[in-house]
């Protein structure tokens, strides 16, 4: 076959539909359509969950608790009798070979079946978890394949290749499938299709990494070799898993790659150095830059300064003044004569930066506007005129600034803050206001490093890893929902200090009224019952620009000092005075967004608290976050947690990050995989000019297989 050929028909079969399998009928394909498997493809990435090990039978001596064993035995007593606490009758068989004894029960069951199957004296090859009960073993509900007298062992063993004498693989399963129907599937799955499965992977790259073909691989982890080591293969260690792994890893980042080189390939603007409103705005600061803040301009400076656009993703935690660093490259870009555009996710938010960006616009003589979405008619055609004509500097404001209608007269950088929030759809919207212009986008997201290298592949990454000094710690306190009045004393204390104080309740979507409710009531019981001599102010969604504004402005001038508010404080707002959250039905909440809000106090010099006051019940999930927020205030160990708790496709979704869907890899546990396969990706995009040689080509076409319409790239067209 030439390899064209191949390769067409290596596509046409991975998409074919399960059912050109024999064995999977009209019943069968709901079942395996239920686990989310529709071609021969997504069959091939169904992995076993673990292993069973039945190359040999054991003797019952030699059996291991906790473990599913397979061993010959022979019943020796089999009746019910009723257990003495809970008075529950039971089925019990007490089987034995010359090494011992153990008893096998059922706690749900036929009788008259299990009594047929199992006399005295029948001989049957056993499997189950092994459980110790003090000196008793016993295996409840096991599987049992009798021996026919006259047959002997060896004979069962060959005449069913498929279940004995072998390493078997376990898969998940759903309703109305079996392990024995699973094992049949994917057995003849491999049998007849695993070699079409072509390997794209450069051979120099698979000969240097010890790889195995996929078809090889695909063979080995559904159906591994006698001679496999158990525990490597248990751990997933073994050749042929992280031959798959790296397949994987490598696409994903040769699709990066590929991405970065188109951005480096398009021509941007090279800002030159003015200093002309840099220095006096740095004169004019009230405090000195962090060694973080001024690493992470220095960065900046090169990418603004470079002929290419810069796309930089600029992380640092809660409170380590990413706003400042933004409002240092925007000044960069006004001094060349371009306009900057700041896009914030919420109206909070954006009104937020405006203030910021205002005061220190106005002292340089610059000129800055907020763009909001329900702006009166006339007025906002004004604005939009100002922003046409190049009269505005610079335009904060939300998604309204991505919208159709809002021109730029020479847009030389955009800004995305809190990027977790946005897609990449967003971002690509900013960049077409102007030509090429340099991205920065923000995360306080922590992202640890080897999962931000891979969502934002195409993004050059700097860390503000240091908070400006004089912060005190947030100290982070759990509370029992019937301990609230606790909670309560320390805000007064707070309050009576003249520190101001928030307490967020959850907005979950599909109840929003009745949340929104709560939050309403709490703001009054709070105001007429539990601190009558404060003013409290009530801050929320739905509540109208104008209105949130004012809130906002009454609560930073200390003239509201207890703000109740719904999460839409959740990002970017930023009131030094105020050192104390409380947060109710935390356990509602997800791990960073706590991080998040608790971002909001601390900011000042004053020592800080965070009071946690989950629901009364809450999952077990919820408890392992609130007591990562109790242990620990660093983002990086926060987000760990988070992607440990859940997983690392929902942590920042891999959908909207505008990536592939990892099949087998795992992005925590393969950390070392991803940086082998993320530098051989990039050096072949290198080294086949982007993918244009002819022996690329193949790679090429398995490239955009893989990442379907998410490529959209000229360098690729
Ligand atoms: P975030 O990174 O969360 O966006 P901000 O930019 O809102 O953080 O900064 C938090 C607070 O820290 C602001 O009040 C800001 O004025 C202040 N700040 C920023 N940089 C410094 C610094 N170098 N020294 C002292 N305070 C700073
Ligand atoms: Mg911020």
């Amino acid at each position: 076959m030439t390899p064209d050929i191949a390769s067409t028909t290596h596509h046409q079969i991975l998409n074919q539909r399960l059912d050109i399998l024999h064995g999977v009928g009209p019943r069968m394909l709901p079942k395996l359509q239920k686990l989310g498997l529709e071609t021969i493809e997504d069959a091939f990435y169904h992995l076993p969950v673990r292993y069973e090990d039945r190359r040999q039978l054991k003797k019952i001596n030699q059996l291991n608790d906790n473990q599913q064993e397979v061993f010959v035995a022979t019943v020796l007593a089999s009746g019910e009798s009723t257990t003495t606490r809970s008075r529950r009758r039971i089925y019990e068989v007490i089987v034995g070979d010359e090494s011992g004894k153990i008893s096998l029960k059922w706690f749900r069951y036929r009788k008259p079946w299990l009594q047929k199957r199992f006399p005295v004296g029948q001989q049957a090859i056993f499997i189950g978890e092994v459980k110790r009960f003090a000196a008793n073993r016993e295996i409840h509900h096991p599987d049992a394949e009798l021996i026919s007298s006259g047959q002997s062992i060896e004979q069962l063993l060959t005449s069913d290749p498929l279940n004995f004498g072998r390493i078997l693989p376990v898969y998940a399963l759903t309703d109305g499938l079996t392990q024995k129907q699973a094992r049949k599937i994917w057995y003849r799955l491999i049998d007849e299709y695993a070699a079409s499965a072509l390997t794209f992977i450069p051979p120099e790259v698979q000969q240097k990494y010890c790889l195995l073909s996929n078809a090889e691989a695909l063979n080995q982890v559904h159906w591994p070799d006698n001679r496999v080591d158990l525990m490597t293969l248990e751990k997933g260690q073994d050749q042929a898993r992280q031959s798959l792994v790296f397949d994987e890893f490598f696409f994903l980042e040769l699709g990066l790659a590929l991405k970065r080189a188109g951005v480096q390939l398009e021509e941007g603007v090279a800002f030159k150095f003015a200093h002309k409103f840099t220095i006096p705005l740095n004169k004019m600061l009230p405090f000195k830059l962090t060694d973080a803040q001024r690493r992470v301009l220095g960065e900046i400076k090169r990418d603004m300064m470079a002929p290419e656009p810069m796309h930089r993703l600029l992380q640092g935690d809660v409170g380590s003044g990413k706003t400042l660093v933004a409002l240092m490259s925007a000044l960069i870009a006004i001094e060349n004569n371009a306009q900057v555009a700041v896009v914030a996710p919420t109206e909070i938010l954006a009104e937020q930066h405006y203030h910021t960006f205002k005061h220190w616009f106005d002292k340089l003589g610059l000129t800055t506007c907020l763009l909001q979405g329900n702006m009166p008619v006339a007025a906002k055609r004004e604005l939009l005129n100002q922003i046409a004509n190049g009269a505005v500097d610079l335009v904060v404001g939300t998604h309204a600034v991505l919208q159709e209608g809002v021109e730029f007269h020479f847009l030389g950088l955009g800004v995305v803050d809190e990027q977790h929030r946005f897609g990449v759809r967003q971002r690509s919207l900013l960049k077409h206001k102007g030509a090429n212009p340099d991205m920065l986008v923000m995360t306080a997201t922590p992202i640890p490093r080897t999962l931000s290298m891979t969502l934002y592949g195409d993004l050059s990454v700097s860390v503000i890893d240091q908070l400006p000094p004089g912060r005190k710690p947030v100290t982070t306190e759990l509370f029992r929902a019937s301990q609230r009045h606790q909670a309560y004393q320390r805000i007064h204390h707070e309050l009576e200090q003249g520190r101001q104080a928030y307490v967020v309740y959850p907005l979950v979507e599909e109840s929003e009224k009745s949340d929104l409710q709560a939050a309403c009531v709490a703001a009054e019981t709070l105001a007429e019952e539990v601190f009558p001599d404060f003013k409290i102010g009530l801050l929320h969604g739905q509540m109208k620009t104008a209105e949130k504004e004012q809130v906002m402005n009454q609560f930073r001038q200390g003239e509201i000092q207890l703000l109740v508010a719904t999460t839409v404080i959740e990002v970017g707002v930023d009131v030094p005075n105020a050192t104390v959250m409380m947060i109710e039905h935390a356990d509602c909440f997800g791990l960073s967004q706590l991080h998040q809000l608790r971002g909001r106090v601390g900011r000042g010099a004053d020592k800080s608290y965070c009071l946690l006051i989950p629901s009364e019940h809450y999952s077990e999930d919820a408890r392992r976050r609130l007591r990562v927020m109790v242990e620990t205030e660093d983002g990086f160990r926060v987000a760990e947690a988070d992607l440990e708790i859940r997983g690392p496709g929902d942590f920042l979704g891999t959908r909207q990050a505008g990536l592939p869907d990892l099949r087998v890899a795992n992005l925590l546990k393969d950390v070392r995989i991803l940086e082998r396969a993320r530098q051989e990706a990039f050096d072949y995009v290198n080294k086949t000019n982007q993918l244009t040689t002819p022996e690329a080509e193949p790679v090429k076409q398995e490239l955009i297989r893989r990442w379907g319409g998410r490529l959209e790239l000229a360098a690729i067209g």
